[in-house]
C-alpha cells in the first residue's frame, strides 16, 4: 500500500481499478519538402478535418456537459486560426522547406512551451489546449485517434489529459481522476465537477499502476494505491456514508428552510449561468439570490446586445417560475476585462474602475442592460441588485437611470414590469453608512467575499495569503450586524451572497443576526437547509 497526497480538485471518494491513459506519442519524422505549396495544401486539409472534428465535439460537450464548458471547444475553434500559430507554421514550411507534420509539431511545442512557463495559472493551464488542438491537426496530416474505450468503471489515472479525451470517456464508467497536471482551472476539473467525480492532481501516474486497485479520497487530496483490506474497508464504508448523506439531504427537498423553532430564512442560489439555474432548480433552490451578469459579458466577443441579454434574463426568470431572480448589474473591471471596452489598464483593478463605478462611466453599456433586464420583468419576479456601492449619490445616479430607461421603454410602448431594487453591501463604506443607504434601497445583499477583502486588506486572489485570511474575522462580523441591524431599522430585508454564506458553522450565527436570505452555491442549498433546521433561533 502507498499513499500519495496530492492537489485538492473535486471532492468524493472513489475505490476502483485504474485504468492508466497515455498519450500515443507520434513519432514526428522532418523530411525535405521541394513543393512548399501542396505541404500548405496538405496543412489546410487537416485543419479542415479537426475543425470539423471539433464542431461535433462542441455539439457534444453542450448535450453532455454545459454550454460554460463547452465553450472549451469553440476556443480551440478560434485558435485552429490563430494568426501567430498559422504564420509561424506556413513560415517554417516555406522557409525551411520542412514536411507539415514537423513544422505543426515543433510550432505547437513551442507555443505550448510558451503558455507553459507563465506565472499566472490560468495561462499555464491553457497549454494543454495549444497541445490538443495542434496533436488534432497532426492526427489528421498523420492518420488515426487516440481511443480511450473504458470496459469496466475505472479511475482514470493519466499524466493530464486533454478536454477531447476528457469528452471520449464514458462518463458512466467514469469513477475518478488522477492526473499530475492540472488545476482548479483544467478541464479534469470541469468534467469532474458535471460528472460529480473525485479528482486528485499532482499525483505522478505510472502505466505500472494500470489495473491494480486504489482509492481516491477527494476531500483529503488523498491517493491510495493497493489499499490493504483494512484501509479498503475502512473507504468502502465512508463511501456508504457519503451516499448516506447525500440521501438525507434529499430528504430537505421540497421542504421550507425554518429553524427549528420556526424561524424562516429565504435560501436562494447563486447562477453565472442559464446552466446554473438549472442547478438551481435541482438542488431546490427558492430563488437566485445573485445572477452574476459578468459572464454573459466576458463569454461574448462583443459586447450582448440587448435582445441577447434579454433572451437570457427572461429564460432565467422563467425557468424560476415565478420565484425571484436577483440581477445583479454588471460587475466588470480591470482585471475581469472584455475585449471589447477599451479601458486604461489599471495599477490597481481591485480598486479600479469596476462594479457601479463602470455603469456610471459607461452609461450606454449600462442603459442597454437595464432595458433587456426591465423588459424580462415582465416575464417573471426579477429583482435588480447594484454592485460595489459606496455612496448615496450612487444609489440615486443608478437609480435615476434606471427612472429613464423605463421612461425611454414607456415611450417607445414596449412591455417592461417593475422590479424591487437593492444594493450589494460589499465595501466597508457601504457597512458604514448602511443606515443611510437603507433609505434608498429596497434590499440589501451583503457580499463578503469584497466586503473581507476590502475589510481585511487582502487581495481574495491571491493564495500566499491564505494564512491571513480570516473569512470570521470580529471586524467582518461586527459589519454584518451593523447592515443587517440598519436594514430592519429601516424595514428593508437583508440577505448574504457571498462565501460566508454557505459556511455551515457560521449558519447559526447568521440566523442569529437576523439575516432574511442566505444565497449559496448550488450544492450547498439543502446542506445549508439541513442546517438551519438543527439550529435554534435566539435573536442576538
Ligand atoms: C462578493 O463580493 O461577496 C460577491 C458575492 O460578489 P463577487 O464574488 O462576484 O465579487
Ligand atoms: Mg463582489
Amino acid at each position: 500500500m502507498q499513499e500519495f497526497r496530492g492537489r485538492k480538485i473535486f471532492d468524493g471518494i472513489a475505490v476502483g481499478r485504474i485504468f492508466f491513459y497515455s498519450r500515443e506519442q507520434k513519432k514526428v519524422v522532418r523530411r525535405r519538402i521541394t513543393d512548399a505549396e501542396a505541404e500548405l495544401a496538405r496543412f489546410e486539409e487537416a485543419k479542415r478535418t479537426a475543425r470539423g472534428q471539433l464542431e461535433t465535439l462542441y455539439d457534444k460537450a453542450l448535450k453532455q456537459i454545459n454550454r460554460r464548458d463547452a465553450q472549451i471547444f469553440h476556443t480551440h475553434l478560434l485558435m485552429l486560426d490563430d494568426y501567430d500559430l498559422n504564420d509561424a507554421i506556413v513560415n517554417m514550411v516555406k522557409n525551411r522547406r520542412v514536411n507539415a507534420e514537423y513544422a505543426v509539431a515543433i510550432t505547437g511545442d513551442n507555443f505550448a512551451a510558451r503558455f507553459e512557463n507563465m506565472e499566472d495559472e490560468y495561462f499555464k493551464s491553457r497549454s494543454i489546449d495549444i497541445r490538443d488542438v495542434t496533436e488534432r491537426i497532426l492526427d489528421a496530416l498523420m492518420g488515426g485517434e487516440n481511443d480511450i474505450a473504458l470496459d469496466a468503471q475505472s479511475i482514470i489515472a493519466a499524466a493530464d489529459l486533454t478536454p477531447s479525451e476528457t469528452l471520449q470517456m464514458d462518463k458512466e464508467k467514469v469513477l475518478a481522476f488522477v492526473t499530475d497536471k492540472g488545476s482548479a482551472n483544467s478541464h479534469t476539473a470541469i468534467l469532474a465537477r458535471a460528472l460529480n467525480v473525485p479528482a486528485v492532481a499532482g499525483i505522478k501516474a505510472s502505466g505500472e499502476w494500470n489495473e491494480k486497485m486504489a482509492i481516491i479520497d477527494g476531500y483529503e487530496a488523498l491517493f491510495i494505491l493497493e489499499p490493504d483490506e483494512e484501509t479498503l474497508e475502512k473507504y468502502r464504508k465512508k463511501q456508504e456514508d457519503e451516499k448516506a448523506r447525500i440521501r438525507l439531504l434529499d430528504e430537505y427537498k421540497g421542504r421550507k428552510t425554518v429553524t427549528k423553532n420556526k424561524k424562516r430564512i429565504d435560501l436562494y442560489a447563486n447562477a453565472g449561468s442559464l446552466d446554473d439555474i438549472d442547478a438551481a432548480v435541482r438542488n431546490d433552490a427558492e430563488g437566485i439570490g445573485l445572477f452574476r451578469t459578468e459572464f454573459i459579458f466576458l463569454e461574448s466577443e462583443s459586447e450582448p446586445t440587448e435582445e441577447q441579454q434579454f433572451d437570457i434574463y427572461m429564460h432565467a426568470a422563467r425557468k424560476m417560475a415565478g420565484k425571484k431572480v436577483i440581477i445583479r448589474t454588471l460587475d466588470i473591471g480591470a482585471d475581469k476585462q472584455p475585449s471589447y471596452t477599451d479601458m486604461e489598464k489599471e495599477a490597481n483593478p481591485a480598486m479600479g474602475c469596476r462594479g457601479v463605478r463602470l455603469c456610471l462611466t459607461r452609461t450606454e453599456m449600462f442603459k442597454t442592460q437595464l432595458r433587456a433586464i426591465f423588459r424580462a420583468c415582465a416575464y417573471g419576479n426579477i429583482a435588480i441588485m447594484y454592485p460595489m456601492i459606496t455612496s448615496v449619490d450612487e444609489v440615486r445616479a443608478v437609480k435615476r437611470i434606471a427612472e429613464e430607461v423605463k421612461e425611454e421603454l414607456r415611450q417607445s410602448s414596449i412591455t417592461y414590469g417593475e422590479a424591487e431594487q437593492g444594493i450589494m453591501i460589499e465595501t466597508p463604506a457601504a457597512a458604514l453608512i448602511s443606515d443611510m443607504l437603507a433609505k434608498e434601497a429596497d434590499f440589501f445583499s451583503i457580499g463578503t467575499n469584497d466586503l473581507a477583502q476590502y475589510t481585511l486588506a487582502m487581495d481574495r486572489q491571491n493564495s500566499e495569503l491564505e494564512k491571513f485570511f480570516d473569512p470570521h474575522h470580529e471586524a467582518l462580523m461586527r459589519l454584518i450586524k451593523m447592515t443587517v441591524k440598519n436594514a430592519h431599522d429601516r424595514g428593508i430585508w437583508v440577505g448574504i451572497c457571498g462565501e460566508l454564506a454557505a459556511d455551515t458553522s457560521l449558519t447559526r450565527k447568521l440566523i442569529n443576526m437576523g439575516v432574511d436570505e442566505l444565497s449559496v452555491a448550488a450544492g450547498m442549498v439543502l446542506p445549508i437547509r439541513k442546517e438551519t433546521a438543527m439550529c435554534e433561533y435566539t435573536p442576538d
